[in-house]
């Protein structure tokens, strides 16, 4: 068996690195490698290799040099200055799970909270870098330049969307309920049926275990979503906890806003809500800015209000002291604070 280049080894694995943030141990399981052998050759931290690799490319062709590994947030956008309109921001060269991550990214621009929830697991550093990747970072570019030509019609859809996040009521969707045990409602406290079938399917499993018919003495009607008997002698009146969730089909307003999705997991059904508080910020990060926006205009025409005065005052001097209209008039004016003055 032939020795493994282990130089050209380290670079493919710097490349899957950088752009996915995959670890030695899983890339090394997906090349066939052996991860003890590998890690004595291939160095754990990519930073090396990747710096190298840069500066290869760029020495290779330094008009493509790519700030893979750019240290600013100019370096990027120097990069992807040239959007080309002729391509979607989801453009092919993306894998899904970086399509992902530039959703995210245009919804929270936040590369690290994108990063998570487009299913990553590496640290921050691996974020930072799939964020200066030049197709992510063209796509995002893209996304943004997109966003802000709509920006103007969509700034209240936006602002509604935020709202109904904020205001929704999870309980809508999901509630933890304490419910009727059922011995609460019971005759005399004794165990109640829901109905004289489910009654006869317990006697016929008893009856072919060859036990006892069960006591129905506690006769019929329970109902499973009943509050608890605050005298019930089996639950001393606390009932038995209950998670209910809604049908997210017949969700409307801003609980269906709330609701990202359901998925079923090893534990349960797991139901993914939006994050009120971050709509919540952002509401009131939209109404700061429209507000300051105000104050600057405010501001403007403050200043502008001074300078007309000012030149008003400069020519009533001026006629004044030519002594323009003959009539000696004396004008008092207040005394004009300069702009920004209090
Ligand atoms: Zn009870």
């Amino acid at each position: 068996m032939s020795k493994p280049d282990w130089k050209e080894l380290q670079s493919q694995f710097a490349a899957a690195h950088t752009s996915t943030g995959i670890k030695l141990k899983d890339w090394c399981e997906q090349q066939g490698l052996v991860y003890d052998t590998a890690r004595r050759y291939i160095k754990k931290s990519a930073q090396n290799n990747a710096q190298r690799k840069t500066a290869q490319r760029i020495a290779q062709n330094p008009d493509k040099a790519a700030p893979e590994q750019g240290k600013g947030k100019r370096g990027a956008e120097k990069n992807c200055a040239k959007p080309d309109p002729g391509r979607s921001p989801f453009c092919a060269d993306l894998s899904d799970k970086e399509k992902l991550f530039v959703s995210y990214y245009l919804e929270c621009r936040n590369k690290y909270e994108a990063y998570r929830k487009a299913g990553y697991t590496g640290g921050d550093r691996n974020a930072r870098m799939l964020y200066r990747k030049p197709a992510v970072a063209r796509a995002i570019n893209q996304g943004i330049e997109q966003l802000s030509e709509q920006a103007i019609l969509n700034a209240q859809d936006i602002l509604r969307h935020w709202h109904e996040i904020a205001i929704a009521d999870p309980s809508e969707i999901s509630q933890m309920r304490r419910v009727c045990c059922r011995y609460c409602w019971g005759f005399d406290n004794r165990y109640q049926w829901i109905d004289e079938s489910e009654y006869d399917k317990a006697a016929e499993k008893a009856a072919k275990d060859s036990k006892p018919p069960p006591d129905q003495s506690g006769g019929f009607g329970f109902v499973a979503n009943d509050d608890p008997n605050p005298d019930c002698p089996k639950c001393a009146g606390e009932g038995i906890e209950d998670v209910f969730l809604a049908d997210t089909r017949d969700l409307i307003g801003p609980a269906r806003r709330l609701i990202a999705g359901v998925k079923k997991t090893k534990f349960g059904i797991e139901v993914m809500t939006r994050d009120q508080d971050a709509a919540l910020k952002n509401l009131a990060a939209f109404h700061n800015l429209a507000s300051s926006e105000q104050e600057r205009e405010l501001r403007l025409l403050e200043i502008e209000r001074v300078r007309l005065s000012n030149e008003k005052i400069k020519a009533e001097i001026e006629n004044l002291r030519n002594g323009a209209n003959g009539s000696e008039q004396i004008i008092i004016h207040n005394s004009l604070k300069p702009p920004g003055a209090e």
